[in-house]
C-alpha cells in the first residue's frame, strides 16, 4: 500500500486529474486505448501513473504483471517525472524509474518507468510487441513532434497485436494505450479508423486548475527580442513583487548571452549560471532522441518584423513600461537573482536545477526554450516573458534542404507559455511582440514535426522497427504517398531496404545516425582509404546551407569567370573591382582540391576554417557565412564523436580538426561517396545521352547546357513541353558555371533542384540542379 507524506497528499487533492481518477481508471480498463485531455500542471503525468500503480499494474502478481512504461519528448522530463512521481509514492520509490540515453535507474523493482520516446521506439525493434509493459502512456501528444507521431502509430498496431496474442495465449497479457495531452490539438486524429481500427477512443478531460493570468502585450514588436526580453527582465526584476520568471528563448547562444547580460546587470553577488555543457554523444547501442542533434543553420536570428502603426511612435522607454508592470501586490521585491539555464542540450543534471528552490530572498529567473512550454512545470514561476519566437526545423520539400530557423510560435504554443504564470497563483504574462503582430502572424498550431521533415528518415525509422509496408502505417497524419515511395526508392538504392522491403544491416548502420540517411551513409563507408575525418568535414559541410556569401549579396551580380576577367567597364569603381577580384581569388582558393566539385569546395572551405587564428576575420575575408560556418564546426565535432561511438575502429576519439590537404586519391574517394549518397540524383550531359535533344541554339555558357537526370524527375506541370521539362541546368552559383562548355563533365551529381526560368529558352520552365 502506498503511503504518502501529508502535504503530498494534500497537494494531490487539489489536481484535477485526482478529481477525475475514477473516470480515468474506467476509460482504460473498458477500452484498449483512452485519451486524456488537460492542462499543464493539472497532474496527468505525475498522477495518472500513480493511478495504474495503486490499481496494480506492474504488480508481477496481478494481472497486468508489465510495467507502466510512460514515454516523454524530452530527457529531462523523464528523469524530473520519474523523481517527482517517487517522492510522491515515500517508501515505494525505488519502483519508479527513467531511461533516457547514457542513464538509467530501471531495476528488477521498476513498476513505472518513465522514458524518452526515442528509447520506446528502439525497444520497439527489439520486441515488438513490447511484452515487458502492460500499459503504454504517450506523453504530450500535442507537441506532435515526429516520435510521438510514430509511437502513436506503432503502438495502436501493437496494441491490436497484443490482443490477439492473448486470446491465443492466455499467459500473454493485452496492452494498452494511454495518450496524454494537454491541448486539444490531437483531436483531429482520433477519428482515423485506420489509426483506432475499434473506434474512436474515449477522451477524458481533466479541467483545468488555473489562476488567472493578465496578458501584456508589448506597443511595439522590437526586432531584436534578445535585447528587448532583457530590458523588460531589467524593469520587471526592480518593480515586481516576489515571484519566478521564466523567459522564453529560441536556444543555447541566445540563453547565454542573456543570461550573462542579465548576471552583470542584476547581481551583485556571485550568479548561479553556469555556463553550457556538451552533450555526450552515442553509444553505439543509443538511440535516438531527437535533441541530440541540430542539424543545419539556424538562417536568420532575427526575423524581419514589419511593425504596424499603433499609437504614437514612442520609444522603448516609454511609460507604458511603468504601467505594465504596476500590479496590486506591494511586497517589497528582492533584490537578489537566481538565473538559471534550461535548455535541451545542457547536461541533464543541469537542467534539473530548475527544481531547486532558489537562495533565500533571491528572485528565481529561467531563461528557457520550448522546454519549458509544457512538460515541465516548474515550482514558483508568477512571471513568464515571452518573446513569441522558437527554432523550428524546416525543411524544403523542393530542395531537400533541412535548416533550423527562428520563427514565430503559434497561438496554441503562446498560450500555453503564459499558462506557465498561473500555476502557483495568479501571474502575468509579458508578450514582447504586439496583439496585431500575433493576430497577424501566428499560425493557430504548429504543423506537426513529421510534415516538416525529410521522410527518408521517417521512413527509414520505421523499417528500423520491422515494418516492412510503410505505405499501410497508420500516422496519424500522414505524409503524401508519392513522398513515401520516393522514401523507399531512395533507401533501396542506399542498400538501406532489400528488395522485399525490409531492412538490411546497411540500413540498421544508418538508422544510427541521427542525420538524413543519405549522410549516414557517407559515414557509413567513409573510413576507406583512411577518409574518414574528411568524409565527416564534407558531411557536415553538405549538411549545412548557405556556408558561402553569394555574390548577389555583396552587390556583386553573380559572377562568373568570363564577367570578371573581361569586364571593360572603365566606370566600375575601383573598390568594387577590388572586392570582386578577392572573392574571385577565394572561391578560386577554396576550388584547389577539385575544379569541378561544389562538394569539395565546401569541404575545402571547412577545413581551412579550422585553421583560422580569428574565425571572424576569416569568415570576412573569404566571404564566408560565420554563423553558417560555426554550425557546421559544430556538426563536424559532434560526428566526430559520433562515428567514433558507432564504429571505434574508424576513426581515433581525438581526430584533429586540422588536417592535410586529402591526396588525389582520397580527393576521388570523397567524389564517389558524395555520388553514392545521391546515387538517384545524377544527370548525364544531354548530348551524350542516347536521344540527345534537339536545341534551338547551341549553348555557348555552362549555365545554358541541358542534362538529363538518369532517374526521371516529377516536377512536370500542365503546358510544360516534354524536353524542357525532364533536362536539368547547372546553377549560376555551382562551381561547374565557369567551366568552359566543352571541359563540361559527363556525369554531373546534384543534391538539389530549383525551379527557375532559363534566359535561353523563354516561357518554357526548366529545373536548375546544384
Ligand atoms: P501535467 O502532466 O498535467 O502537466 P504534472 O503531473 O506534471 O501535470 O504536475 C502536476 C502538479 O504537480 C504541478 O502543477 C505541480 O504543482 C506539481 N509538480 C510537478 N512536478 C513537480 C516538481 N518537480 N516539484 C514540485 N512540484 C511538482
Ligand atoms: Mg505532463
Amino acid at each position: 500500500e502506498v503511503v504518502r507524506s501529508p502535504d503530498i497528499q494534500e497537494a494531490r487533492l487539489g489536481l484535477p486529474v485526482v478529481a477525475e481518477e475514477q473516470k480515468v481508471m474506467e476509460a482504460i480498463y473498458n477500452n484498449p486505448v483512452a485519451v486524456i485531455w488537460g492542462a499543464t500542471g493539472s497532474g496527468k503525468t505525475t498522477q495518472v501513473p500513480q493511478f495504474l500503480f495503486e490499481a496494480g499494474f506492474g504488480s508481477p502478481d496481478s494481472p497486468n504483471p508489465g510495467m507502466i512504461g510512460v514515454t516523454q519528448p524530452r530527457r529531462v522530463a523523464a528523469v524530473s517525472m520519474a523523481n517527482r512521481v517517487g517522492d510522491e509514492l515515500g517508501g515505494l520509490s525505488e519502483q519508479v524509474a527513467y531511461q533516457i540515453r547514457f542513464d538509467s535507474s530501471v531495476s528488477d523493482k521498476t513498476a513505472i518507468k518513465f522514458m524518452t520516446d526515442g528509447i520506446l521506439i528502439r525497444e520497439i525493434a527489439k520486441d515488438f510487441t513490447l511484452l515487458k509493459y502492460s500499459i503504454i502512456i504517450i506523453d504530450e501528444a500535442h507537441e506532435r513532434s515526429a516520435n510521438t507521431d510514430i509511437l502513436i502509430g506503432m503502438v495502436s498496431r501493437i496494441v491490436d497485436l497484443r490482443a490477439s496474442m492473448s486470446k491465443e495465449d492466455t499467459k500473454i497479457k493485452a496492452l494498452k494505450l494511454v495518450i496524454m495531452s494537454a491541448t486539444l490539438r490531437i483531436t483531429d486524429f482520433l477519428e482515423n479508423p485506420n489509426l483506432f481500427r475499434n473506434g474512436k477512443p474515449p477522451l477524458i478531460q481533466a479541467e483545468g486548475r488555473q489562476f488567472p493570468v493578465t496578458i501584456h502585450f508589448a506597443r511595439r514588436t522590437q526586432r531584436d527580442y534578445v535585447d528587448e526580453a532583457f530590458y523588460k527582465v531589467c524593469r520587471g526584476h526592480k518593480k515586481l513583487p516576489p515571484g519566478g520568471m521564466l523567459v522564453f528563448l529560441t536556444g543555447q547562444n541566445e540563453i547565454t548571452a542573456l543570461a550573462k547580460r542579465l548576471k552583470e546587470a542584476l547581481s551583485n553577488t556571485q550568479g548561479s549560471y553556469a555556463p553550457g555543457h556538451k552533450v555526450r554523444i552515442a553509444a553505439s547501442e543509443a538511440p535516438l532522441e531527437t535533441e541530440d542533434m541540430e542539424l543545419g543553420t539556424e538562417t536568420s536570428q532575427y526575423d524581419e518584423v514589419e511593425e504596424e502603426d499603433e499609437g504614437n511612435e514612442e520609444d522603448l522607454f516609454d511609460n507604458q513600461g511603468d504601467k505594465e508592470f504596476e500590479v496590486d501586490d506591494k511586497t517589497p521585491a528582492s533584490s537578489q537573482v537566481h538565473i538559471l539555464p534550461l535548455y535541451s542540450q545542457l547536461q541533464t543534471k543541469d537542467q534539473l536545477r530548475v527544481f531547486n528552490p532558489p537562495p533565500e530572498n533571491a528572485r528565481l529567473i529561467v531563461l528557457a526554450t520550448n522546454v519549458a512550454e509544457t512538460s515541465l512545470t516548474i515550482p514558483g514561476i508568477r512571471y513568464v516573458f515571452d518573446t513569441g519566437r522558437a527554432k523550428d526545423q524546416k525543411y524544403d520539400k523542393m530542395t531537400g534542404v533541412q535548416s533550423f530557423e527562428v520563427g514565430w510560435i503559434s497561438k496554441a504554443s503562446a498560450s500555453q507559455r503564459a499558462g506557465r504564470a498561473g500555476r502557483t497563483g495568479p501571474g502575468h504574462c509579458y508578450r514582447l511582440y504586439s496583439s496585431a503582430v500575433y493576430e497577424r502572424d501566428f499560425d493557430e498550431h504548429t504543423e506537426p514535426e513529421i510534415l516538416r521533415m525529410p521522410v527518408e528518415g521517417v521512413v527509414l525509422q520505421l523499417k528500423s522497427m520491422d515494418l516492412q509496408h510503410v505505405v499501410n502505417f497508420p500516422f496519424p497524419t500522414p505524409p503524401d504517398q508519392q513522398s513515401l515511395a520516393k522514401a523507399e526508392k531512395l533507401l533501396s538504392y542506399l542498400g538501406a531496404v532489400s528488395s522485399e522491403g525490409k531492412i538490411t544491416t546497411v540500413g540498421r548502420q544508418l538508422s544510427n545516425y541521427p542525420l538524413s540517411p543519405r549522410f549516414s551513409k557517407m559515414l557509413t563507408i567513409g573510413h576507406q582509404h583512411g577518409c574518414m575525418p574528411y568524409t565527416i568535414a564534407l558531411v557536415a559541410a553538405l549538411a549545412t546551407p548557405n556556408l558561402f556569401i553569394p555574390g548577389k549579396q555583396l552587390g556583386l551580380a553573380v559572377p562568373t569567370q568570363s564577367e570578371i576577367y573581361t569586364n571593360e567597364n572603365r566606370q566600375a569603381d575601383e573598390a568594387r573591382t577590388k572586392l570582386i577580384s578577392s572573392y574571385n581569388h577565394a572561391h578560386h582558393l577554396f576550388s584547389r582540391n577539385s575544379p569541378t566539385s561544389d562538394a569539395l569546395k565546401a569541404l575545402t572551405a571547412l577545413c581551412a576554417y579550422a585553421y583560422a587564428p580569428s574565425k571572424d576575420d576569416f569568415c570576412k575575408e573569404m566571404f564566408l557565412s560565420p554563423k553558417s560556418l560555426n554550425e557546421a564546426s559544430n556538426l563536424r565535432s559532434q560526428l566526430t564523436t559520433i562515428v567514433h561511438n558507432n564504429n571505434p575502429s574508424s576513426l581515433p576519439s581525438t581526430s584533429p580538426l586540422q588536417l592535410p590537404f586529402p591526396s588525389k586519391t582520397q580527393i576521388s574517394v570523397l567524389q564517389q561517396f558524395t555520388a553514392a549518397a545521391f546515387i538517384d540524383q545524377v544527370a548525364i550531359l544531354a548530348s551524350a545521352s542516347t536521344s540527345p535533344p534537339d536545341l534551338p541554339r547551341k549553348p555557348t555558357r555552362a549555365i545554358d547546357v541541358p542534362s538529363l537526370p538518369l532517374c526521371p524527375i516529377n516536377t512536370k506541370r500542365k503546358g510544360d513541353s516534354d524536353i524542357i521539362d525532364i533536362a536539368v541546368f547547372i546553377h549560376p552559383s555551382s562551381i561547374l558555371a565557369h567551366t568552359g562548355v566543352k571541359d563540361l563533365p559527363t556525369y554531373i551529381v546534384y543534391s538539389h533542384l530549383q525551379r527557375g526560368t532559363p534566359a535561353t529558352i523563354e516561357g518554357a520552365k526548366k529545373p536548375r540542379t546544384r
